[in-house]
């Protein structure tokens, strides 16, 4: 069952419309196409120049609850890829609560006001202690995401390793604490397959800790993170290659929040 859940249009930082991004999904051969544009309620001092206008997201699930009338065969999923912060996280429940949400992604992209994916000179400015604890923080704030109950799954479990840069000390038990608060939260994670075509040169998350979220019973996905419709189902093959090895058998998708086991 082709499925792609994780995928961007210019409501936030893609390169199609929503129709392109449908038209792709067509031409795939999607069974289930997921939209899930940044949504990013910063704190004071962060500037996010990739998330919709927080204001409009009433409009932004307006314009996929209408496409989804006039999709046919291909069922169209309301999600949202939402940041966490724990100076935010109230106020975006309260923002996402009034929409009928297929799903939720959890992403944290920025770690104490450190934006971890933009830009490998960010990285390379950071001693190698700094680049340790953005790595100790960002598993921090992974478990707080987990127990704050808003989301549906994690986006890309381990992004921090996005530009190369792995952290030097062993943060094994942390990555652990991370896994055990998305089973407690009762959370899936994805196969995020951009980082293959990243300088991280293989998927979020790893193979060890894919294995590790096997052990704790956590539901998969494998996602693109599409900002363009020509990578919809980029190294999908690849993906469920990795998913088998890690020991999953099957996959899951979402209708209004309720996580229903699908064949990969
Ligand atoms: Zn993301
Ligand atoms: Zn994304």
């Amino acid at each position: 069952m082709l499925i792609s859940y994780h995928n961007h249009t210019r409501w936030s930082d893609g390169a199609p419309t929503l129709a392109g991004q449908i038209q792709a999904a067509r031409a795939a051969g999607l069974v289930e196409l997921g939209i899930s544009d940044h949504y990013v309620l910063t704190p004071p001092g962060i500037a996010c120049e990739w998330s919709m206008d927080p204001d409009l997201l009433g409009d932004y699930v307006l314009e996929i609850r209408q496409a989804a009338l006039e999709t046919g065969a291909l069922t169209l999923r309301l999600g949202l890829e939402a940041d966490y912060f724990p100076e935010t996280i109230e106020e975006l429940r309260e923002r996402l609560a009034p929409y009928p949400w297929d799903f939720v992604i959890g992403s944290v992209h920025y770690v104490d006001g450190f934006p971890i994916d933009s830009r490998a000179e960010d990285w390379a400015s950071l001693t190698e202690a700094e680049r340790d604890q953005v790595w100790r923080r960002y598993w921090e704030l992974i478990g707080e995401l987990a127990a704050s109950g808003v989301f549906d799954f994690v986006g890309h479990l381990d992004l921090p390793k996005k530009f190369g840069y792995r952290p030097t000390v062993d943060l094994s038990a942390a990555a652990a604490a991370a896994l055990d608060a998305v089973a407690a939260g009762n959370m899936a994670v994805e196969i995020n397959t951009a980082g293959w075509s990243l300088p991280a040169g293989e998927a979020y998350p790893s193979l060890d800790l894919l294995r590790a979220a096997r052990r704790r019973n956590i539901p998969l996905l494998i996602n693109a993170d599409a900002h363009f419709p020509e990578t919809l189902t980029r190294h999908f093959d690849r993906a469920r290659a990795l998913a088998r090895e890690a020991g999953y058998a099957e996959g899951v998708r979402y209708e209004r929040r309720q996580r229903i086991p699908c064949a990969w």
